[in-house]
């Protein structure tokens, strides 16, 4: 096996190193350390212009859908270096919705939404959770029923999702939806794209505990015509497992890791407020390069995913590992900054004194939400279990 880039790939790397140092400007980190990616029109959005401007949306798609051709590795790195860098890259639209649209989407479900993807003028938010539907998430109830024919009707929605991230910035729901309640659970399931302006459509604010802004989305009789359902009715389980296992892969990229802990070595070599050095502790110092260590490790799974991918294979086990150790990984990466930062690594962002103006403290809220979310690590402990080592299904 070979661990190292290749050159073309370090030049790639290379390539997008220049774009972030010429285009993360202070008044892009300003704006997102003060308002995350929620600012209509501001720095943000200019940013996410310039990344379509380059084709990155699509770097890693097949020409022939709008796509640079470059490959799931090179998208693998694009976005690790974005999340090293702290800004927002190619969303899950891109890495999880378009790819299940290429593989499993009609003619004209590819020509109608894969071109504005590319370009970043659309974004979908995904659909899966419902207040009865979480873990299991083949009891949901959203109902679509289909009025008139395949070509000419329209299916009308109705019922509810719930921590529906980002669908008050997102112009589609990436909706999973009932076709066939008399169907085994499994079965009767079907993915519709729906534009979030649709009368009907009624977003509501829900606000986790690290302050990220989630929602509760209603339908209320949301008629969208009979050509936005994805693929073939009741096939939709199959998109979902699928978008879900490409959704893990792409959210336990180990960038952001590696620029904690390059942080965290940087300032626990210097004084804190009490005069303290906390690398001068041993245990801070075996700690601390534990958490180094278990950061290389993650990238090479990450490298790992992103070959599969690039073999035309979506990887299963290998990220439900991937996610489960990442995301337990940026928790002890809390805990640990926490304990080197001293009391003042309990200042929130936006209070005087807060070292790297909190954001460990936000990481603190934010990390146990990975371990639960796109799947609770539990449930994918069983995936590895059963699919990874052919043990028997719980119960059975
Ligand atoms: C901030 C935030 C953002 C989110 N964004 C989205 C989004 O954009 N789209 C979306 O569709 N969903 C989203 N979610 C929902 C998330 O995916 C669910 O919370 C998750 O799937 C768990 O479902 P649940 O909350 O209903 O918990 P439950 O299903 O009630 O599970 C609670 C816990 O019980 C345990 N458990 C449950 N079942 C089993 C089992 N079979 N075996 C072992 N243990 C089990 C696990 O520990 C699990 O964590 C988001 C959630 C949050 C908090």
């Amino acid at each position: 096996m070979e661990f190292a880039l290749d050159a073309e790939q370090r030049a790639w790397l290379e390539e997008v190193r220049a774009f972030l140092a010429e285009h993360v400007t202070p008044e892009l980190r300003a704006e997102l350390a003060e308002h995350d990616l929620e600012l209509p029109g501001g720095e943000v959005a200019a940013f996410r212009r310039r990344i379509g401007e380059k084709g990155w949306f699509g770097l890693s798609w097949p020409v022939e859908y709008g796509g640079l051709g470059l490959g799931p590795v090179h998208q693998h790195l694009l976005m690790s270096e974005f999340e090293y860098w702290g800004v927002p890259g190619p969303d899950l639209t891109v890495t999880s919705v378009a790819p299940m649209l290429m593989r499993h989407g009609t003619e004209r479900n590819k020509q109608e939404f894969l071109p504005p993807i590319a370009r970043g003028e659309m974004i979908c938010a995904v659909g899966y959770s419902e207040p009865g539907a979480g873990t299991d998430l083949a009891s949901l109830r959203t109902r679509a029923v289909l009025d008139g024919d395949a070509e000419t009707g329209a299916w009308v929605i109705n019922g509810s999702k719930i921590w529906n991230s980002g669908a008050q910035r997102s112009t589609h729901e990436w909706l999973c939806v009932r076709t066939d309640p008399e169907a085994p659970r499994h079965k009767g399931i079907s993915v519709i794209i729906v534009p979030i302006d649709h009368p009907g459509v009624t977003v509501r604010p829900l606000i986790a505990w690290s302050g990220y802004r989630t929602n509760e989305v209603f339908f209320d009789d949301v008629r969208v015509p009979a050509t936005n359902l994805v693929g073939e009715a009741n096939h939709g389980w199959r998109y979902i497992t699928g978008a879900l296992d490409l959704e893990r892969g792409a959210l336990t990229n180990a960038g952001d890791l590696r620029r904690a802990v390059d942080d965290l070595l940087r300032l626990a070599r210097s004084p804190r407020e009490d005069g303290v050095v906390p690398a001068d502790d041993p245990q801070v110092r075996r700690d601390l390069a534990r958490l180094d260590a278990d950061v290389e490790a993650a990238t090479l799974m990450g490298y790992e995913a992103a070959s599969m991918l690039a073999e035309g294979i979506i990887p299963s086990v290998e990220v439900s590992v991937e996610k489960i150790f990442t995301s337990e990984l940026r928790q002890r990466i809390a805990v640990a900054a926490l304990d080197v930062l001293g009391p003042e690594g309990l200042l929130a962002h936006n209070s005087a004194g807060a070292p790297l103006a909190g954001r460990f403290e936000r990481l603190y809220r934010a990390a146990p939400l990975l371990r639960f979310g796109a799947g609770a690590n539990e449930v994918l402990r069983d995936v590895i279990a059963q699919r990874g080592h052919a043990m028997p299904s719980y119960g059975r």
